[in-house]
């Protein structure tokens, strides 16, 4: 018999220790009650388990996995946030994933999971409604494809359908600081390193599935408000982009408004955009588009890469995943000139489990440095980068991932290590210690990905202030304004877990009939409330793990490079910091 669970019992955190190999399930209403899901309740675990005097790395820093009330229950629902200390900038991570992941652990029976702990030997853990196990990994820590990983795992573990298989690479087993976890092959929680966390535990993977049922208490509102959400999402044009092109739809919009940015930010626009432009990826090598399991849209786009790899005519056919941020990362960033060369890059990248944007501004900052006479070629191991040069991009990757001396030892813990170890810290482009995501608009990104929790364009969304600034000329105030409104609204749409994507069908009055038809009651005010809180929650263990708004510095590049809004003055991004921070912090102190 499935297990059923009421609303109210949505609420269990499962707590693991690889130490030990022990698990318990615990009820936390507590937290549920006042952070209700995701990004909320996972800070709030996060900030019990974590130690003062510890590292990311350090067996017990925990890592959480958490869903919102809704995951499973509406359409789009569908992220896992994670919560983690990254290694990479020692700080506050966070990384959300799509997949099966927030549907098996739904129907599993957990809200959260919450892993200390290192285990003794090489492990996965499988977990099945309440059954939990911690199987032997070695034979297959080492190998060298994330691919065939999940296919052992698929052969070995039941529930087809419903199971999700998260798992790392050589890149998290070997400690890269920016290594990812790949989500059911096509999603990954990619950014800040959370791999390298896994690995650190000698974990290698997480097999998730359930087969329990919820109980809808009252199924007439509950229908009534599904349909509704459903054809917003079917029936009107709001998604399509998504499902169109997908994210790569912003290639060359960006690239006319000088906002793309390219060889390390030399440029913001690429004199090939059209090769690989969302339209080209389209029409020439797109062979299918995915969704995350309960999502209608299908935004994830794969592309084919046919190599010959014998005479005869005997080729090897690959489906690759690729999106906006992957294109510019490995693409425009690098100077390369070919959807081939491009998604060969994604290929090596993931067979690894490594963050994309990540290993893309780390190799582009290492060509200039390179095209600077500032390696020597024993450092390099005669590696030569150059611009658009796909076969010592993919011989750098291997290495990097390798790690066999000093200089690629460095290359893996990320472009601030790097750039203090060799210098070429003015163009070492990162935000709060994380290489920078594909855009180069103006005030509202640079101030945008500076104060965000995660240092990410997703946390607020500045590159699409900057878009609107350059059609309406918003003052600062107005910039400043839109950032807090996005950083909390974006608080609350991450504790219901719902994809960001679809963040213009689940406005307020959306989100708070969904709660509803679920016997959960808040306000707009209240909801306001909560994104606030949440911020301030986080900002709390960012301190804890010793960031400091004050101590920001930008590298004098973003100065130097014409953005969609024109030159960017140093003097006003200041200014703006500084306006966002009274306006948050009444004292102007974080
Ligand atoms: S829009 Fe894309 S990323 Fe978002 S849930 Fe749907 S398929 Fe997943």
């Amino acid at each position: 018999m499935p297990n059923t669970f009421s609303i109210s019992g949505l609420a269990n955190v499962l707590y693991i220790d690889l130490s030990n190999e022990t698990s318990k399930v615990v009820e936390r209403q507590d937290l549920h009650d006042k952070y209700l899901g995701g990004t909320g309740v996972a800070t709030m675990l996060m900030n019990e388990g974590s130690k003062e005097g510890t590292d990311a790395l350090d067996p017990v820093s925990p890592v959480v996995l958490s869903i919102g009330p809704l995951s499973g229950i509406f359409p789009c629902c569908t992220k896992v946030v994670s919560v983690f200390r990254s290694p990479l900038t020692g700080e506050f991570g966070e990384s959300h994933a799509g997949g099966r992941l927030a549907m098996a652990m739904r129907f599993a029976g957990y809200s959260s999971i919450v892993i200390t702990g290192r285990a003794k030997r090489p492990v996965y853990i499988s977990i099945h409604n309440n059954d939990i196990a911690f199987k032997d990994a070695s034979s297959i820590w080492g190998l060298s494809s994330t691919t065939d990983i999940g296919k052992i795992l698929r052969n070995v573990e039941p529930n087809i359908g419903k199971r999700s298989i998260i798992r790392i690479g050589t890149a998290g087993e070997n400690g890269v600081r920016y290594a990812s976890v790949n989500v059911d092959t096509y999603r990954h929680f990619g950014r800040l390193g959370l791999g390298a966390v896994f690995g650190a535990k000698n974990l290698k993977a997480i097999v998730v599935s359930g087969d329990g049922e919820i109980e809808i208490p009252d199924k007439s509102t509950y229908s009534n408000t599904y349909k509704k959400i459903f054809s917003n999402i079917v029936e009107t044009d709001l998604m399509d982009k998504y499902h169109d092109l997908g994210t790569t739809e912003n290639i060359l919009p960006l690239n006319e408004l000088n906002g793309l940015p390219t060889r390390n930010l030399q440029q913001t626009s690429f004199e090939y955009a059209e090769t690989i432009s969302g339209e080209n990826f389209a029409d020439n090598y797109l062979v299918r588009k995915i969704s995350c399991a309960h999502c209608p849209i299908g935004c994830i786009h794969i592309a084919m890469l046919k190599t010959l790899f014998a005479p005869l005519h005997e080729y090897e056919v690959k489906h690759i995943s690729y999106d906006y941020e992957l294109v510019y990362a490995l693409g425009t960033n690098l100077g390369i000139l070919t959807p081939e060369s491009v998604l060969e890059l994604i290929d090596r990248c993931e067979q690894y489990g490594v963050d994309i944007i990540s290993m893309g501004g780390v190799l582009a900052w290492a060509t200039e440095m390179s095209m600077h006479k500032r390696f020597t070629t024993g450092e390099t191991m005669n590696v030569s980068l150059k611009w658009g040069d796909v076969t010592n991009y993919l011989r750098a990757i291997d290495l990097i991932i390798e790690s066999p001396n000093e200089f690629y030892s460095a290359l893996a813990k990320g472009v601030v290590f790097a750039s203090r170890k060799y210098g070429g810290d003015d163009f070492a482009l990162h935000a709060g210690g994380l290489e920078i995501p594909g855009y180069h608009t103006g005030v509202g990104n640079l101030v945008g990905l500076t104060v965000g929790v995660r240092h990410s364009h997703v946390d607020n969304g500045g590159y699409s202030i900057d878009q609107k600034a350059f059609k309406n000329n918003l003052s600062d105030k107005e910039i400043v304004d839109l950032l807090i409104f996005e950083d909390d609204i974006r608080g609350v749409l991450n504790s219901l877990t719902i994809c960001l994507f679809a963040r213009g069908i689940y406005t307020y009055d959306t989100i708070i009939e969904a709660l509803a038809a679920i016997g959960i009651e808040r306000s707009e005010e209240e909801l306001i409330e909560l994104g606030r809180d949440i911020f301030m929650k986080k900002y709390e263990l960012k301190r804890k793990f010793g960031f400091d708004l004050d101590d920001v510095r930008f590298p004098s590049r973003f100065f130097e490079t014409a953005s969609t809004n024109g030159m960017i003055d140093e003097a006003r991004v200041q200014n703006v910091l500084s306006m966002y921070k009274d306006r948050r912090w009444s004292t102007g102190k974080t």
